[in-house]
């Protein structure tokens, strides 16, 4: 039996935030069609024999949603895969977006895992970013959740934001750290130019700001395992099961609109619009697969484990890589951003934070040699 992880996406956000690129609509008149075609999606499962022991129902903002769809959405996958008995389920929220009517509903479907989006704790920053919640919103937000039950949360902030300083970023740990969440995920803004929170004329941290920001990250979360570049989970708790298979090449399958999936060795990505996806699966027909290459594999290996605190080991990559790379990663590990161990490599603290500069230093022609 195959072990899988399982991804529903669920593009649907009361509004849009500022600085957001993912596909999401704030009308709900297509979610009943919408659910049904996930449904459908699934279907093509059903005499594959997976066993699965992730979900991640994610977004946009999944509490939106009416949450009996989501309950419908969990019992079919029931029907259709086997889960295993400690299977993680993760849901994503918002704030000001459920009430105890949907949690109980959750939890009766068997939702573990919540994950909710703090972003920051100075309400003039939220108003910037177009969040539809108040530091004091979210934490009645909080506060309902561990009410009823939930006792794994996830919440994420943001660092680098427009008009930010140490002073700010040090008020929204602070604030996070109070809660004493079980795991937390710290994502460094990024913007295009052209993007219209970036031409609104709002002063960002250059990139020595984004780094002292990261290393105050670091510091106030030291008593959490720094586990991914965004990642941490509180000592004594899991990480999260659901993602970790992104990064160890794991075998998931994506469903809904925009989902990506990656399973026997094969990727492929679900049309990025609601319509779109709801006339494939009426259609029957099956995204555009792509076969992964022995090279693009190790390619993949390279750069997702290198995310992690577990890296990358010497028998994971041909040993003609490590001859060629050998003195530079000794260079790097004097200045450091890399740490060797016997069986292999990764990245430190600094080295996350430089981790695209130091992948693509990395000489890949032994790679694709081979
Ligand atoms: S809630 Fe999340 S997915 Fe929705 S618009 Fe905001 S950032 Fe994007």
């Amino acid at each position: 039996m195959m072990k899988a992880g399982l991804y529903f996406h669920i593009p649907y956000c009361v509004r849009k935030c500022e600085y957001c690129d993912f596909y999401s609509i704030s009308d709900l008149g297509s979610q009943q069609t919408y659910f049904e075609a996930i449904r459908k999606e699934m279907e093509g499962y059903r005499y594959k024999n997976i066993l699965v022991d992730s979900v991640f129902i994610g977004g946009g903002t999944p509490s939106y949603a009416d949450a009996k769809e989501v309950e419908s959405l969990l019992e079919r996958a029931r029907e259709i895969f086997s889960f295993s008995p400690d299977t993680e389920i993760t849901i994503e929220l918002n704030p000001k977006t459920f009430d105890e009517e949907k949690l109980l509903v959750y939890r009766r479907s068997g939702v573990n895992r919540i994950s909710m989006g703090l972003q920051s704790a100075n309400d003039d920053e939220l108003s910037k970013l177009g969040r539809i919640h108040t530091a004091k919103e979210f934490l009645s937000s909080y506060h309902l959740l561990r009410k009823n039950g939930f006792s794994n949360i996830n919440t994420d902030i943001m660092y680098g934001l427009p008009d930010s300083t140490v002073t700010t970023l040090q008020k929204t740990l602070t604030f996070l750290k109070e809660l004493d969440c079980e795991h937390i995920s710290a994502y460094a803004l990024t913007l295009g130019e052209d993007s219209p929170l970036y031409q609104r004329g709002y002063r960002f941290p250059d990139d020595d700001g984004v780094y002292e920001q990261y290393r105050l990250v670091c510091e106030m979360l030291s008593d959490y395992r720094h586990y991914e570049i965004s990642n941490f989970a509180k000592v004594g708790t899991s990480p999260c099961r659901h993602n970790l298979k992104y990064w160890q090449r794991a075998p998931y399958l994506g469903f809904g609109a925009a989902a990506h999936s990656f399973y026997e060795n094969c990727r492929w990505e679900n049309p990025a619009d609601i319509q779109g996806y709801i006339k494939q699966m009426e259609r029957g027909a099956h995204s555009l697969i792509t076969n992964i290459s022995a090279e693009e594999a190790m390619w993949e290996t390279l750069m997702l484990s290198l995310r992690t605190d577990s890296g990358v080991s010497f028998s994971q990559l041909p040993e003609h890589f490590w001859e060629q790379n050998r003195s530079l990663l000794q260079q790097y590990e004097a200045h450091g951003y890399v740490k060797t161990g016997e069986t292999g490599f990764s990245l430190t603290e600094d080295g996350y934070f430089v981790s695209n500069s130091i992948l693509t230093s990395l000489k890949l022609d032994t790679l694709h040699n081979q």
